[in-house]
């Protein structure tokens, strides 16, 4: 099975490896992703990168952390 590594990249931002050794960077917010699917088909549906983190942030895998007033 296809092993995807998705790390918090600040922000709204993950950053999603691929099994080929590809990242792309995710905009959860957002619902955008700079893969190819994307940007062919992003107005119509967001990509499995998207997707893929929106179902590990649902099951609490990952942290969405927010970098709003990290100092304060
Ligand atoms: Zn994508």
């Amino acid at each position: 099975m296809a092993e995807y590594l998705i790390v918090p990249a600040g922000g709204d931002y993950y950053s999603v490896t691929s099994p080929e050794g590809r990242t792309y960077s995710v905009n959860l917010a957002a619902e955008t992703c700079d893969c190819a699917d994307y940007l062919y088909r992003g107005q119509e549906r967001p990509c499995k990168h998207v997707e893929m983190v929106k179902r590990l942030l649902e099951r609490g895998v990952i942290a969405h952390r927010l970098t709003k007033k990290a100092a304060a």
